[in-house]
């Protein structure tokens, strides 16, 4: 037998994989197990970009190398941790390891989803969360959507849906030529792929006309009528306001009543960027937050965010569902898209990807096996958790925090006695914690100063945790 033989029967061999797999889940477990902060290693070992490519270099050559399982545990030491409970920087979410199992068993089958022959089962799942999603969004049975890959493609697919519904001529057809003074109005504290879509689908990022927010973050209700207004002066046509629940920097969640009740007036699309916060629609608690979102035309919610699941998986929801046919509908004739409404099952027709992972399958089997209240339970704790680190911040005196948590998103700064320069301190702090690795948090500026930033996503953090990071912080701005 040739070589290539050999290592086909192996890699295709039952029993070796088998093997392979009991002992890369053995790894994974064990990594998982330390789960007290004290006997996991760094949250991050920051390692010089070069030298850390330069250290995969030569590592695969015309024959085998090494196994997986023997490389596993160098990539979990050089990894970042997000599953340390000091983990609380970006808004990326340690994963369910159910939901990396189901992950694992949809690229074992590799059931590519963009039509319904592609992969039956996935489709099927994908649209009964859509369903569930779409009921939890307040919105009737002409609701529909789709799964995508990531926030930014799902607010650039809305807004290609928003654009062809309200253009007046067939800009997808003819070209953003034929109708060239299209705007949107944007919260000044849009997530930057809202602006990056305006510029992708033509209209210019200067046509995302900011709406200024207040002291809080939120979009200002009387700010919308003078943006309106503006662009119109400038030759605009604002055709849709996009709204946050809630914003990246602050967690933030705007007034969705009073931006349904401005777009309904102006006869404007309303979108709603939801990709951090619309999972607070399954926290009993917390669902007052997105009151007014049932009356909006669009959202795109993150389940790799604040649903425990491994990247990416986002749902672009439509109120009215025949939209969701309109965003890459080469012919937006009604007859097109009651054609392709009859094939809800081919998502090709309503994504911009062809092959797509089987990404609504982790969701479903996560929800089956522990059940929607485990969801909502989780999202009220971190939401909690925000609340209670605000208020230890509050209560320290020697830090303060940017604006109340609304979600799980906290901005802090440490107030060092006798310091002048308050933003430059912060980043140092965050710099020494980097180096230092026992922590990970991020920095924001807002309004020109500096703060650090947290997203509390990780369900093992404590208050604990958090109160050992002002330790942690004191220390460093004494050293
Ligand atoms: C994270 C985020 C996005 C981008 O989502 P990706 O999945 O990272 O592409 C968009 N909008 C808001 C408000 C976000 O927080």
């Amino acid at each position: 037998m040739s070589s290539y033989d050999e290592l086909l029967k192996k890699a295709f061999d039952p029993e070796a994989f088998r093997r392979e797999g009991h002992r890369v889940v053995d790894i994974l477990a064990d990594f998982l197990a330390k789960s007290a902060p004290e006997t996991r290693e760094r949250v991050l070992a920051f390692e010089d970009p070069d030298a850390m490519a330069a250290s995969w270099a030569g590592r695969f050559g015309s024959g085998p190398s090494v196994a997986f399982s023997d490389l596993l545990p160098e990539i979990l030491a050089r990894s970042n941790d997000l599953l340390h409970p000091r983990f609380i920087g970006h808004q990326c979410t340690t994963a369910l390891p159910l939901a990396a199992l189901g992950g694992f068993a949809g690229q074992f089958l590799n059931n590519g989803s963009a039509i319904y022959e592609m992969g039956p089962v996935n489709v099927a799942m994908e649209r009964q969360l859509v369903r569930w999603m779409t009921g939890l969004a307040g919105w009737g049975l002409a609701a529909d959507g789709v799964f995508t890959s990531g926030g930014s493609i799902g607010n650039l697919t809305a807004l290609l849906a928003a654009r062809q519904a309200m253009a007046e001529r067939n800009v997808w057809t003819a070209g953003v030529a034929a109708e060239p003074n299209l705007a949107v109005l944007v919260s000044e504290q849009c997530h930057y792929s809202v602006k990056r879509a305006a510029a992708v689908i033509g209209l210019g990022e200067d046509a995302a006309v900011p709406v200024p927010v207040d002291e809080r973050f939120h979009m200002r209700p009387d700010g919308l009528e003078a943006a309106f207004a503006g662009a119109v002066r400038a030759g605009l046509r604002p055709i849709a306001l996009v709204a946050n629940a809630c914003s990246t920097a602050t967690g933030s969640y705007d007034d969705l009543e009073a931006a349904a009740a401005f777009a309904g007036a102006r006869g404007l699309w309303l979108h709603v960027d939801g990709a951090h916060g619309a999972a607070a629609l399954l926290s009993p608690k917390y669902r007052s937050l997105l009151r007014g979102l049932d009356r909006a035309d669009s959202v795109i919610w993150d389940a790799h965010k604040n649903m425990l699941m491994p990247a990416l998986i986002t749902a672009v929801l439509f109120r009215e569902g025949g939209h969701s046919y309109e965003a890459f509908s080469q012919k937006a004739s009604y007859l097109f898209e009651k054609e392709a409404r009859e094939e809800w099952y081919n998502f090709a027709h309503r994504t911009m990807e062809c092959t797509k992972t089987m990404m609504g399958m982790r969701l479903f089997v996560s929800l089956a096996a522990y059940g929607t209240d485990f969801f909502a339970g989780y999202v009220t704790a971190v939401y909690d958790l925000a609340r209670e680190f605000a208020g230890l911040l509050r209560a320290s005196g020697d830090f303060e925090t940017a604006v109340e948590p609304e979600s799980n998103i906290v901005c802090f700064r440490h107030l060092k006695r006798g310091e002048t320069d308050l933003d430059a301190l912060q980043r140092r702090l965050r710099r020494r914690l980097l180096e230092k690795g026992n922590f990970y948090v991020v920095q924001a500026v807002l309004r020109g100063r500096t703060w650090l930033r947290c997203t509390l996503i990780n369900p093992r953090t404590t208050i604990a945790d958090l109160a050992a990071l002002l330790g942690e912080i004191r220390k460093i701005a004494s050293e």
